[in-house]
């Protein structure tokens, strides 16, 4: 007799009549899977699959990545260079000198007419990190603005920020190995399965194994959570209270690692008395975590042999980010968690070259994580770019969230932004589209030509995407995978780099500096920069990174003569006394005190407005929501909103529901969950004039990241259903 499937017709994968498969790493995370592209016999890509020996996903790929051939073709591809004299008018299409010449002499001509400051940049965390120096060169040695930042202010600023007040330099410290050697693992504001699938899987694998306790930290029961031994869900915004609490509880039972902290800290005095005024019962009334369970979870912290914490955007965008992060530091030192197998503190990136830009773009400093603030690192890197040191600014000019401010204000007028969206993706949409509305003279280079950002342009520049173009990314363990091109970007496209180069002549009539045409040559310059800094890469070139499937850094060339195996690199950073990057090599302690300065619910908004991403989008739906088999899971703006306050406010199930801010409003489908408390909801930000219509988006005083996560609205409801349909699908376009 036969049972079950032998019953039924065998399953079947459709053959794609592959005859070639091209590799890549991919375009989307930070966990940097590395990618086969499937191409046809008419060269056309038509499958995606994981490489089974890459150390990073082992075979596997998450939704989006199994997608990622799709994206070649996908809808509103930009494929011609345009112009027009107003924002508002229709583009009129040009040729590539015309528009490059255009844009060169509005730079100059506004640099003439309102100083070299007025006319600002903002790039992304998506281009190759050859490109992300190729256009920091451009920028720093020769067009010469200090209004030049990334997106990624809006994602890891206050890591970064973090990571330096602690350590003295950016750069995270451990590396997905290290699930497999802890005793203890803490997310703070992370929601692995979801944000980073194949993290999560290799953290699911280690646990399973080793049984380690799982502690996540975040106001909604998020899948993460749903996974943990310990889940605290704490009120938005107050992790420097529970941090504090934590080592209130550490120090006064005796519990912290006193050697390490005397051998490798400074400012453990000044810490013990600020976290003497946390005791877990004032804190619990903070941040609302029993005290019970504040003083078991330090214990366990404290008492395991290697503890490990990791956090992403719940930890960073809040106005406390950069805090929480040097608090998740001060946790690591007193415990002696840092440059040891399973002891570390990991911040888990956002976009798939959040880290390259970081490292290389000069957006922050100079490259490899030199500071404009050093004369030396000025006086290096002019020498080595053959310009005027004199060019350079002493100090870091403004970061994006202050650009569009000073848009606002009338002091900058010129804008180029590169693959970044603003209009979607910053917080109070009103705003924003106020400050775009005032520029002088915008150009948008972009693979897509119709972003809600380019509707502003003056300049439309085509670019190549992802795996159209040649280079390299870093992953959140620092480990720096090679792109290759599979297809050419489509009609007269460019790849990103370029379109930097032919600019750079515009600006470079001289040719006194150099700008190599190719990713592997230009990877060798910055090869050479890197002799000696933290981010040493002089064992690698573009062969050796591919062949080995990705290589961490540090991996020097020293590494490479002694004939160390070059798959692994750097595992970790700080294994060693005196390594961190202080002049004296001890990381810093830093007292906390905790000030709440959030917008938080009151009588007129009493419920939290919790953002985040799900699993089958990226970002602004610039990509997915193009990609059918992505944006199909979830096309239709949506809350998560508990039962309770539901069944107060007579909402069902599938009604549409008119969410309030005291910036605007947004209708948007209710669906009842326990995975939010009654006083919050939470809704995915993908949607275009969706979320950031209502956030308020304050900035951390240290990194200027918004607090996305912490914003007050109402929940009403709708009477007439089908108008609030309608105006719901007018959200769902691009
Ligand atoms: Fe790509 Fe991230 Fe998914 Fe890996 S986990 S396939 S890097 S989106």
């Amino acid at each position: 007799m036969l049972f079950g499937r032998s019953k039924k017709n065998p399953v079947k994968i459709a053959d794609k009549s592959v005859v070639e498969w091209k590799y890549a790493a991919c375009g989307y995370c930070s966990t940097g899977c590395s990618i086969e592209v499937g191409l046809n016999a008419e060269g056309r890509a038509v499958s995606s699959r994981g490489v089974a020996e890459a150390d990073v996903n082992r075979g596997k790929l998450c939704l989006k990545g199994i997608f990622e051939h799709e994206l070649f073709d996908s809808a509103g591809r930009g494929v011609v260079p345009k112009m027009r004299e107003y924002w508002h008018e229709d583009w009129q299409e040009t040729d590539w000198d015309t528009a490059l010449d255009k844009v060169h002499d509005e730079i100059r001509r506004i640099q003439d007419q309102y100083g070299r400051d007025s006319f600002a940049i903002i790039s992304t965390g998506q281009m190759l990190t050859e490109e992300f120096y190729t256009l920091g060169k451009l920028t720093r040695g020769l067009i010469g603005t200090n209004n030049y930042d990334g997106n990624t202010t809006l994602c890891m600023a206050s890591a970064v920020s973090g990571y330096k007040r602690s350590f003295g330099s950016d750069g995270p410290p451990g590396c997905y190995e290290d699930f497999e050697h802890t005793d203890l693992l803490i997310a703070w504001g992370s929601n692995l399965p979801e944000q980073h699938p194949i993290i999560y899987w290799r953290m699911k694998e280690a646990q399973e194994k080793r049984g380690f306790p799982l502690i996540v930290v975040d106001p909604r029961v998020t899948m993460l959570a749903q996974n943990a031994d310990i889940h605290l869900p704490i009120t938005p915004g107050t992790d420097v209270v529970l941090q504090n609490a934590f080592m209130h509880v550490i120090l006064k039972e005796g519990l912290q690692d006193q050697a390490y902290i005397d051998a490798n800290t400074n400012g453990f005095e000044e810490l013990k008395d600020e976290v003497e005024k946390y005791d877990p019962a004032t804190a619990a009334k903070i941040c609302g975590i029993d005290e019970d369970s504040i003083r078991h979870v330090a214990r366990r912290f404290a008492s395991a042999g290697a503890a490990m914490q990791i956090w992403t955007m719940g930890i960073n965008q809040s106005t406390h980010g950069s805090d929480g992060v040097v608090g998740i530091n001060n946790l690591a030192l007193i415990t002696g968690n840092i440059g040891k197998p399973g002891g570390t503190s990991l911040s888990i990136t956002g976009q798939c070259n959040a880290m390259g830009t970081r490292e290389w773009s000069s957006c922050s400093g100079l490259p490899n994580y030199r500071m404009l603030e050093v004369p030396e690192h000025r006086q290096e890197v002019a020498k080595f770019w053959n310009v005027d040191v004199e060019f350079f600014p002493g100090k870091r000019g403004m970061l994006q969230t202050d650009i569009y401010h000073a848009i606002e204000s009338g002091q900058i007028k010129g804008l180029w932004l590169i693959a970044t969206n603003p209009m979607s993706s910053l917080p109070n949409t009103a705003r924003i589209r106020k400050a775009m509305e005032k520029l002088e003279f915008c150009v948008v280079q972009d693979c897509y030509v119709d972003t809600e950002s380019a509707q502003y342009a003056h300049v439309y520049l085509p670019a190549g995407t992802w795996a159209e173009k040649e280079g390299v990314m870093t992953n959140t363990e620092r480990r720096i995978s090679v792109v290759k091109p599979i297809a050419a970007p489509p009609g007269q496209a460019k790849p990103d780099l370029w379109i930097f180069n032919r600019m750079a002549e515009r600006f470079n009539k001289d040719g006194k500096v150099s700008f190599p045409e190719r990713a592997p040559e230009i990877f060798l310059e910055m090869r050479e920069l890197s002799a000696g800094r933290l981010a040493d890469i002089t064992g690698m070139d573009h062969e050796l990174i591919e062949n080995s499937r990705g290589i961490q850094w540090p991996y020097t060339k020293e590494q490479k003569d002694s004939g160390e195996p070059p798959p692994r690199g750097g595992k970790r950073l700080y294994t060693e006394t005196a390594a961190f990057r202080y002049a004296d090599g001890k990381a810093k302690l830093i007292p906390l005190p905790f000030i709440d300065n959030n917008e938080v619910p009151d009588g007129q908004y009493p419920v939290w407005l919790n953002t985040g991403r799900l699993i089958e989008h990226w970002h602004g739906r610039t990509k997915t929501g193009k990609i059918g088999n992505n944006n199909k899971y979830s096309p239709i703006p949506f809350i998560e909103i508990n039962p309770d306050l539901c069944a107060e406010l007579g909402i069902q199930r599938g009604e549409y529901v008119r969410l309030v801010s005291r910036r605007s409003d947004a209708i948007v489908m209710a669906q009842p969950t326990g995975r939010v408390p009654k006083n919050m909801v939470f809704l995915p930000f993908h949607f275009h004039d969706c979320a950031n219509r209502l956030t308020l988006g304050l900035l951390d005083p240290h990194s200027r990241q918004p607090a996305y996560k912490q914003s007050a609205v109402r929940v009403e409801k709708i009477t007439d259903q089908k108008e609030a349909a309608c105006l719901s699908m007018e959200m769902r376009k691009f």
